[in-house]
């Protein structure tokens, strides 16, 4: 089949993405915004615009038969959902496929196997990807069967929502004791905030890295991997600074795994792009969760592979084959990814407001992909992401150098933004060395503030 016209439900910098992508390949867009987001700069773009509700997300970008009503009225064949908002909610891909729309990402099936850890997790196992050791499954009520279980895998565990994302819905426990208490308050949080009381416990790992493998698969059976990022530079769950290879990881890891990856996908029956999350420790790779969308990151990918993933993820919803081979994938230099976020740099405050001045570094390797220009206001509503600088070299040092100018030359006025945050990262000796684990930013800030105060 093919897509004529295609609903962008989402904003900001990935919708411009998404628009950038199909007008290449030849198709209209549709930008559905909120009433806060009239002057978003894929709304000027688009073909064709309609308003869908107010500011609040939950009214607007969350609204699912507001989007479908668009899509309707515009004469559109698919949906594009972003990251974010409705891209992982099963329901939407549902209801948009039952609407007769092309939803661009898996079935709504496929969503939910991943999007229940438990489910997933059994489903990897299968597949022979490796998994944090745990639990068969959900826990059951025997307190003597947990503290079993607990004891075989060693403390500290994790006791996990099934149904948890964002970080949230899970608990740490480091002894026997705590173990029945901690179990009972993390089913009532599932319960509470995901609609689903089952939890799952996993050995709990002190000082992992956060590497994640980008999947791309079509309806006919192909899978292929494009290799790993290195996502461990994060405060509270939030990814600030990713890379891509991940530094001190062979390639023998890297086929061994992505192999894995790209099997698994075609055993659940994936279509579009995906990505693999595996805690990293002790030279061995630990799956935790599995992204049924494009991410904030994959331009890292992009840029040391060369694959436009977001237009492969658009070709394949419509039924075409995959257009590489895993033979055709090769992997050249490094490639860094900051995100910029309208923020004060250390108390990390929203910094929302007017864009007074804005200069955009370029340069051989250089990318900026973003919604901003001079003028824009940064909306206070929604999260503080205005860019993504993405740049590339040969090797490691060569893109850490190159991505320090590209920051000195960005000039965004009128609003904080953690910029000087990332200018510290890149020149911090243990960053530069690489492979820092995913608590190392946190223990850091925590430092300076220390010695701030003395
Ligand atoms: P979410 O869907 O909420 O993001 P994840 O399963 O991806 O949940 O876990 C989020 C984060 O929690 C991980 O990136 C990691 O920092 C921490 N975490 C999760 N499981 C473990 C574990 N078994 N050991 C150590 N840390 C973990």
């Amino acid at each position: 089949m093919k897509l004529e016209k295609v609903v962008i439900a989402n904003r900001g910098e990935i919708a411009l993405r998404i628009l950038r992508a199909c007008r290449q390949l030849g198709i209209k867009t549709v930008a559905v915004h909120s009433t806060a987001d009239r002057d978003l700069m894929h709304v000027k773009l688009a073909d064709e615009t309609i308003c869908i509700g107010p500011a609040a997300a939950k009214e607007s970008y969350l609204n699912i038969p507001s989007i479908i009503a668009a899509a309707e009225a515009t004469g559109a064949n698919a949906i594009h959902p972003g990251y974010g908002f409705l891209s992982e909610n099963a329901d939407f891909a549902e209801m948009v496929e039952k609407s007769g729309f092309i939803f661009i990402g898996p079935t709504a099936d496929t969503i939910r196997l991943m999007g229940d850890k438990v489910s997933a997790k059994k489903a990897m196992l299968k597949a022979n990807v490796p998994c944090v050791p745990g639990s068969d499954g959900a826990l059951g009520e025997d307190s003597k069967e947990n503290k079993a279980l607990a004891k075989k895998i060693g403390y500290p565990i994790i006791i996990k929502a099934a149904g948890g994302g964002g970080g949230r819905g899970m608990r740490v426990v480091r002894s026997e004791e705590e173990l029945d208490d901690a179990i009972a308050l993390t089913r009532r949080e599932a319960d509470m905030f995901f609609n689903n009381p089952a939890v799952y416990m996993e050995k709990f790992l002190e000082n992992p890295r956060h590497i994640e493998f980008q999947v791309l698969s079509d309806s006919h059976g192909n899978a292929i991997y494009l290799g790993e990022r290195d996502c461990s530079m994060q405060r509270r769950n939030q990814k600030v600074l990713e890379e891509a290879p991940a530094p001190f990881i062979t390639e023998e890891q890297r086929r061994s795994i992505g192999e894995r990856c790209a099997k698994a996908c075609v055993d659940i029956g994936y279509r579009g792009a995906g990505t693999f999350e595996f805690l990293y420790e002790n030279g061995e790779f630990f799956f935790i969760e599995m992204n049924t969308r494009v991410q904030v990151e994959h331009p890292v990918t992009e840029m040391i592979t060369g694959i436009d993933i977001v237009r492969e993820m658009i070709a394949v919803s419509a039924g075409a084959p995959l257009s590489i081979k895993q033979e055709d994938v090769v992997i050249k230099g490094h490639a860094f990814e900051c995100r910029i976020n309208a923020e004060d740099p250390r108390t990390f405050m929203p910094s929302p407001g007017e864009i007074t001045r804005l200069h955009v570094p370029g340069g051989p390797g250089v990318r900026w992909d973003s919604h901003i220009y001079q003028t824009y206001k940064v909306p206070p509503h929604y999260d503080s992401l205005v860019g993504k600088l993405i740049v590339h070299d040969d090797d490691r040092n060569l893109a850490i150098e190159r991505t320090k100018q590209a920051l000195d030359e960005m000039v965004i006025d009128g609003i904080k933004t953690n910029i000087p945050l990332h200018k510290e990262l890149l020149n911090d000796p243990v960053e530069v060395k690489g492979g820092v684990s995913i608590h190392y930013l946190e223990h850091k800030l925590k430092l300076s503030e220390v010695k701030s105060e003395e």
